[in-house]
């Protein structure tokens, strides 16, 4: 624990000053970027902590202990990217390990699972629907390792309940895994309520400036030891390293997590209201939001979440092509794949994040044509709603 971070800080304090004190060197009161792949030793097993950057790098130690300490972690990783930190964690897996996967999982995760880690692994999958505890409870075998989940999901925004799977897991001794993206933890701490490992895209709210790619990986402190110390290993086994100019750049983007995440948060509750109320006039069939009485989650979400997060689903009238036209027309929702920047985006999952699953998968989950999904970014909630209005209510 440096002197300016103490655990007893609120959240907005320690998202400034955890992990981080002025170099001691220069006085520089933000951390400096250390590029150096390698650093002298002044005699056998002698040197000042560091020895190559892959296994361990000053600016990186600095970002590593600022997210654990927002998560609730005993040690984080940084990764390149999401899907090197979900890559990192399947590791700990032993070949041929039963995993119990939420079946509307990020795509990416989806194909990393189903495409990737079952041939080369020989990993057993089975996707089940996480929001119905029975589907969950049926899954877990005794011989079940892993059990994979994101709450609230993408794109359907359906709420897990998190200490019912933790309870699971438990049971037969799995390891939980909870990825945060949607969240952040502003909004939902999981290893609070039980789970092992959250995992983040920190491309999206952690970063949240859409000019970066990183991913992290925290471990619990009542997880057994052994797996922070594991997840360790294999960062640099693997090579799961975030390069020392990204960490940086994520470190100043962590200091106003807190500040764009009340911002998303009141603007996200604010349009879904909005829409709420002019659902029929503006040809909305469904509207999801956790933070809606409507959510069928809703209660569930209050009880689990501070603050209900950035993203909005919607089913529009008139299919796929005014889906098309509504996501081409708004002026400051850009038509863009990935979330949680300060602008506001519109996709279009069927034909962009979630294209990858079969057309049949797409339907059953729900994942349809007609879907939208926003992700509110935190200009003025004014012209966001303006902007809406006139798209929505003009075109038929
Ligand atoms: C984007 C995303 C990922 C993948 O992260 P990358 O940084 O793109 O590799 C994983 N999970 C969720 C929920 C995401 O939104």
């Amino acid at each position: 624990m440096t002197k300016r971070s103490s655990n007893r800080d609120a959240f907005e304090t320690r998202a400034i000053h955890a992990g981080q004190e002025p170099d001691p060197l220069t006085g520089a009161v933000v951390t400096p970027i250390y590029t150096a792949s390698t650093f002298v030793q002044d005699g056998i097993g002698e040197n000042k902590g560091f020895m190559y950057s892959r296994s361990g790098n000053p600016t990186r130690q600095v970002l590593e202990a600022c997210l654990a300490d927002l998560e609730g972690a005993v040690t984080a990783i940084a990764c390149p990217t999401g899907l090197s930190a979900a890559s990192t964690i399947l590791e700990l897996l032993e070949s041929g390990a039963h995993v119990v996967a939420h079946h509307d999982v990020y795509g990416g995760i989806y194909r990393l699972l189903e495409l990737v880690r079952s041939r080369s692994a020989g990993l057993d999958v089975s996707f089940v629907n996480f929001a119905d505890p029975a589907e969950v409870e049926a899954a877990v075998r005794p011989d079940t390792a892993m059990l994979w989940f994101e709450t609230p999901s993408n794109p359907l925004l359906e709420v897990v309940d998190i200490e019912f799977v933790v309870k699971q897991a438990r049971r037969v001794g799995a390891l939980t895994v909870c990825d945060n993206t949607f969240c952040s933890p502003y909004c939902q701490r999981p290893l609070e309520m039980g789970v092992d490992i959250v995992m983040h895209s920190a491309t999206k709210f952690l970063n949240g400036h859409s000019d970066l790619l990183a991913g992290v990986a925290a471990v619990s402190p009542n997880t057994d030891p052994k797996v922070a110390e594991k997840i360790r290993f294999l960062q640099n086994s693997t090579g799961a390293v975030m390069d020392p100019i990204a960490c940086s750049t994520l470190l100043r983007s962590l200091k106003t997590l807190p500040l764009r995440m009340e911002r998303h948060g009141s603007n996200a509750q604010a349009i879904a209201e909005f829409l709420e109320q002019n659902q029929d006039r503006f040809g909305i069939s469904k509207l999801i939001y956790p933070g809606l009485a409507s959510h069928p989650q809703h209660e569930l979400a209050k009880r689990q979440m501070s603050s209900f997060g950035a993203m909005i689903s919607m089913e529009v009238d008139g299919g796929q092509a005014r889906a098309d036209k509504i996501a081409q027309s708004l002026r400051l929702f850009a038509y863009a794949v990935s979330l949680g920047g300060v602008e506001s985006l519109v996709q279009h999952p069927a034909s962009m994040t979630h294209a990858i699953l079969p057309p049949e998968r797409r339907q059953k989950l729900g994942v349809t044509d007609n879907l939208l999904r926003l992700s509110v970014g935190v200009e003025h909630v004014d012209d966001l709603i303006a902007d809406l209005e006139s798209v929505l209510s003009g075109i038929e």
